[in-house]
């Protein structure tokens, strides 16, 4: 097997030396991985089409350099397939650009916002719902450029829940992430703040203690995290939720689901059933966004509802997370899974359990509309 020229080892415990190592350029990817033709034209296509390529070395090191197939690599290296559009691709997929309410500031919700911090990843997912715009060579914005959406936030009292994303925020240096935190702790009507993050699954060395404390500058800070096979559920990436965890924070994780790598019921299984015992919660399992060019990692949805349907009932519900459709044009998400209502009558709804058995439920007498 060739190992990648770039390895964990060099200096496994350093997330900027991790950063600064990322492969960005063919060169680089073809020393560490035997490239198949397919990626390397996607690669020449997508560093000249503007949606770059980051690998960090620690992620790198989880691919299987033999296996064109590996779960990992196919997340992170571009193929040729990326340059095709099919019906319902969209540059945009979620109108957050039309849901603009201040720059840099998202609002599809009455209640929650966008708040995107930086362009910046530790890797750049192929999947990725705003390819159009990470790694653009913003990086992270400044407070002052961040002003106007601090501003629209202090206006609105029905924000409550203000999700800080990116790009990835955690990629941002400390002192950057800090004063953002205490911007939105002085807004009382923020009771909430998720930073979401895939730097536990990508760049674990990122989640050290001083990150962990300073995320505690907000009273309230989840943790929504990204992990999508169990391979990248390591030492490293477990003792990073782990630190999480013990420094008080919830950790919630989002999955896509990806064509070939990861739609499969016991590979879910696996994967959930890992986060639970690192103490992390499935959250959402995502249908795939229609991104434009990314028909080929995509699931079908009566394919995606088929997996839930062997997941419901066999694994416990802490680890079973709600499968979501986020409708195009930011029209907001669908909670979408197996019909588990074979019929309704007054008083007397029948359902189907997950051995397949149809059960009566019946509503207490006196209730409106029972018998
Ligand atoms: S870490 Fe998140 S924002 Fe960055 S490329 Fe991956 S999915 Fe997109």
């Amino acid at each position: 097997m060739n190992l990648p020229v770039i390895t964990n080892e060099a200096r496994p415990d350093d997330w900027r030396w991790q950063a600064r190592h990322a492969i960005t350029d063919l060169a680089s990817l073809e020393a560490a991985l035997p490239l198949t033709d397919d990626e390397r034209r996607g690669t020449v296509r997508a560093l000249a089409e503007g949606f770059p390529l980051s690998i960090t070395p620690y992620y790198l090191s989880l691919i299987d350099p033999a296996d064109p197939a590996c779960p990992i690599r196919r997340q992170c290296v571009p193929v040729a397939q990326e340059a095709e559009e099919v019906p319902g691709d969209l540059r945009d997929p979620l109108g957050e650009e039309a849901h603009q309410v201040a720059p840099h500031l998202v609002q599809r919700y009455p209640d929650r916002v966008l708040l995107l911090a930086t362009d910046r990843c530790g890797v750049y997912c192929r999947f990725c719902t705003r390819s159009r715009m990470v790694g653009q060579g913003g990086g992270a914005r400044s407070m002052e450029a961040l002003g106007p959406a601090f501003d629209y936030i202090r206006r609105t009292p029905e924000i409550a829940d203000v999700i800080i994303s990116g790009g990835d925020p955690l990629v941002m240096a400390t002192p950057r992430i800090v004063p953002i935190l205490e911007a939105l702790r002085e807004i009382p009507h923020v009771v909430t703040v998720r930073i979401a993050t895939r730097a536990p699954v990508t760049l674990p060395q990122r989640i050290d203690d001083e990150l962990c404390q300073a995320l505690r500058t907000h009273p309230a800070t989840w943790v929504m995290t990204h992990f999508n096979h169990p391979r990248e559920l390591t030492d490293q990436s477990r003792a990073a939720c782990a630190r999480l965890a013990d420094h008080g924070l919830p950790v919630m994780n989002q999955t896509v689901l990806l064509r070939g790598i990861n739609d499969d019921a016991a590979v879910l299984t696996e994967l959930f059933r890992g986060l639970v015992g690192t103490r992390v919660r499935p959250y959402y399992l995502l249908q795939a966004d229609p991104v434009r060019g990314t028909s080929h990692l995509r699931t079908r949805l009566s394919d995606s509802i088929a997996i839930m349907e062997r997941l419901e009932g066999h694994l416990s519900g802490i680890a079973v997370p709600k499968l979501i459709v986020d409708t195009p044009e930011g029209r907001g998400k669908v909670v979408i899974g197996p019909d588990r209502v074979v019929s309704r009558s007054v008083g007397v709804t029948r359902l189907r359990t997950f051995r397949d058995e149809e059960v009566d439920y019946i509503d207490p007498p006196g209730a409106p509309g029972a018998q």
